[in-house]
C-alpha cells in the first residue's frame, strides 16, 4: 500500500476526495470548518452508514477496494503525512486538526479503540501542539459503545472534540432528514449522555428540500429542542450550522440563502445564548 502522489490529490474548499478510489484511508483536505489543512481518516472505505442523509455528500457509486480499514495501513499512513508536515506547510496550508470522518459513520467501526489510542500516541510522539485538534465526526449512533469509555477522558486532554450531528428535532424530521432506522429517543439519548458528561460541537445542516418542508421558519421545533437539552445539563461547545457546499445525496436538495442562515443563527443566539457559527453555501461567516 502507497500513498497516493501529490499530482492524485486536488487541495480546495469545493473538494473533498476521500483517496478511498487509491485504497488510501487518510487524506489531505482543506477544511471550511477547519480553516485550514485537516487529516481525514476514512474508517468507513466501504462507503455503508447507518444514516442516509439527504445531503450526504459522499459520492457512493465509487466502489472501494478496501473493505475494513487496517490498523497497521492507517499508521503507515499517518505517519507518512504527520513526517511531512513536521517540515511545516502542506501546499500553503498548516494543520489545524486530524479528522475522524470519511465516508461512513466512525463509531461504527469495531477497531475504534485502537484508532483513537493510534491518534493519542501519535500527537504525543510528533508533538504535535495543543492547537492541532483531534475531531470525531459522528451521528452519535455508537458513542455509547463500553469499549470507548475509557478512552473519552484521554481524547479530550488531547485537545479531542466530538463533532455531533443534530439535524432533527423529532422521530419525523429525523426519518425525514436522515432516514435511518435508528429512534429519536435513542439518539437524544445517546447526546445527552454522552454531551451531559463532555462536551459537543453540534453540527446541524439546513437545506431545502421538498418545497417549504424545511423553510427557516418552521425551525423552532429544533430550536426549542437545544434549549430542552441545555436545560437538562447538555454542554454544547457551539453550533456549527452549515448549509449544502458540494452535490448532495438528493438532486432536488438546494442550500439555504444566506439570508435564512442568518436568521437562524441569530434566533439560536437570542434564544439558546449559544455560539454559532455559520457555513454558507459559498465560505464561511
Ligand atoms: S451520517 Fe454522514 S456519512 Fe452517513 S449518510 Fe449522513 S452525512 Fe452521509
Amino acid at each position: 500500500m502507497s500513498v497516493v502522489d501529490d499530482a492524485t490529490i486536488k487541495l480546495g474548499y469545493d473538494s473533498h476526495d476521500r483517496l478511498s478510489a487509491y485504497d488510501n484511508l487518510v487524506y489531505p483536505v482543506v477544511s471550511r470548518r477547519s480553516r485550514g489543512l485537516s487529516l481525514g481518516i476514512n474508517l468507513n472505505p466501504d462507503k455503508r452508514c447507518n444514516f442516509d442523509c439527504v445531503y450526504c455528500q459522499v459520492e457512493r457509486p465509487q466502489p472501494s477496494a478496501i473493505i475494513r480499514p487496517d490498523i497497521d495501513q492507517l499508521e503507515s499512513e499517518l505517519r507518512h503525512w504527520l513526517g511531512r508536515l513536521r517540515e511545516g506547510d502542506y501546499r500553503g496550508y498548516l494543520l489545524k486538526d486530524i479528522a475522524l470522518a470519511g465516508d461512513g459513520e466512525p463509531t461504527s467501526e469495531k477497531q475504534l479503540p485502537q484508532v483513537l489510542e493510534l491518534l493519542l500516541t501519535l500527537k504525543e510522539e510528533y508533538q504535535l501542539p495543543e492547537s492541532v485538534k483531534l475531531i470525531l465526526f459522528t451521528n452519535g449512533s455508537g458513542m455509547d459503545r463500553k469499549d470507548l469509555q475509557a478512552i473519552y477522558p484521554r481524547f479530550f486532554e488531547a485537545a479531542g472534540e466530538v463533532w455531533f450531528k443534530l439535524d432533527y428535532w423529532d422521530q419525523q424530521s429525523l426519518v425525514e432528514i436522515n432516514r435511518t432506522n435508528l429512534k429519536f429517543d435513542s439518539l437524544i439519548s445517546k447526546l445527552q449522555r454522552f454531551g451531559n458528561k463532555y462536551p459537543v460541537v453540534l453540527q446541524s445542516c439546513f437545506f431545502q428540500w421538498k418545497g417549504q418542508r424545511f423553510a427557516v421558519e418552521l425551525y423552532q421545533p429544533y430550536i426549542e429542542l437545544v434549549k430542552t437539552l441545555i436545560s437538562e445539563g447538555l454542554q454544547i461547545q457551539k453550533i456549527q450550522a452549515y448549509t449544502l457546499a458540494r452535490k448532495p445525496a438528493e438532486m432536488d436538495a438546494h442550500p439555504w440563502p444566506d439570508a435564512d442562515m442568518d436568521e437562524l443563527a441569530e434566533q439560536l443566539r437570542q434564544q439558546c445564548a449559544l455560539s454559532v457559527e455559520l457555513f454558507y453555501e459559498k465560505g464561511a461567516e
